[in-house]
């Protein structure tokens, strides 16, 4: 017979403290070369080899879904049916790990790219789910709804613009944004500007110490950690989001913290560990047991 090349659904859970966190992969793109900015070809190739990867070099697309204490948050959406045949497929991956889009109480946004919040519509670009609260940095908001950025915006990210916009028509009074002082109870954000003006990580704390979802902080974390000065192609401010990229790098050795992040290689959890004035990302594993 001919053998099967269907995949297992990309979902994974585990137990953070007092969370249930489900990391939800929506697909993945091949990163070519060009992406990556101020590093040559034959550079990346060397430290993802030395990583242990080879090519193709695929980066995951994730999602993450928490619940705790009756809440069922959702962070990030994933690009929907709107960037290709790779992706957009968290919503059946979330509904693989039994969860409707009408059992997401609140949507949290990392930022505003397409990869991000396509999944927030269904193909006639209304709101796919039906309840909830969608998020986002009034920072974040505000740069994607000034059509004067638009020409100085990274090209390869100017969709944004539209999808931005069809989502707040979307959601309508659901819409919200958040500044310092108005986040949900029990979250953190933590701004890491650069890939994005309003780009945007959170730490949720939990009774084991805080859990972190960094947002876009490394595309190749194969290559960003242990060279953070590598910046990507869709960053609107490369210095900012190398600045953002070390400290979160930094916090994320020095706390030994578990991060989650829309990039990481799926399951999509990361530690970091400091190697002299670079970093290594120890990719998680299988989790075997979500309660272990
Ligand atoms: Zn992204």
């Amino acid at each position: 017979m001919t053998p099967s090349v269907l995949q297992a659904p990309g979902f994974q859970r585990r137990k953070v403290g007092d969370l249930i966190v489900t990391a939800l992969n929506d697909g993945f793109i091949i990163l070519p070369p060009t992406i990556l900015q101020g590093i040559s070809a034959e550079e990346q190739d060397t430290l993802y080899r030395a990583a242990g990867r080879r090519p193709p070099f695929a980066t995951a697309i994730n999602g993450y879904l928490l619940q705790w204490a009756g809440r069922t948050v959702l962070v990030d959406a994933g690009a929907g049916g709107f960037m290709g045949p790779h992706l957009g497929k968290l919503q059946a991956n979330l509904e693989a790990a039994g969860v409707t889009p009408a059992d997401v109480d609140t949507v949290l946004l990392t930022h505003m790219h397409t990869d991000h919040i396509g999944g927030l519509l269904a193909p006639d670009r209304t709101a796919l789910f039906s309840r909830a609260v969608v998020m986002v940095s009034a920072f974040e908001i505000a740069y994607w709804r000034n059509r004067s950025n638009q020409d100085s915006s990274p090209e390869t990210t100017r969709d944004a613009f539209d999808m931005s916009a069809n989502v707040v028509a979307a959601y309508g009074d659901r819409f919200v944004t958040f500044d310092r002082s108005n986040m949900t109870p029990g979250i953190k954000a933590i701004e890491l500007p650069g890939h994005t003006p309003g780009h945007t990580g959170f730490d949720f704390t939990t009774d084991i110490g805080p859990f972190v979802i960094w947002g876009d902080i490394c595309h190749a974390p194969e290559v960003q950690c242990p060279r953070p000065g590598v910046t990507v192609v869709f960053d609107v401010s490369p210095a900012d989001a190398m600045d953002s990229r070390r400290n979160m790098l930094t916090r994320a050795a020095d706390e030994d913290l578990l991060i989650a992040g829309m990039h990481l290689p799926f399951p999509g959890f990361t530690r970091i560990v400091r190697s002299g004035d670079a970093y290594v990302h120890h990719p998680g594993v299988w989790q075997y047991d979500a309660l272990l």
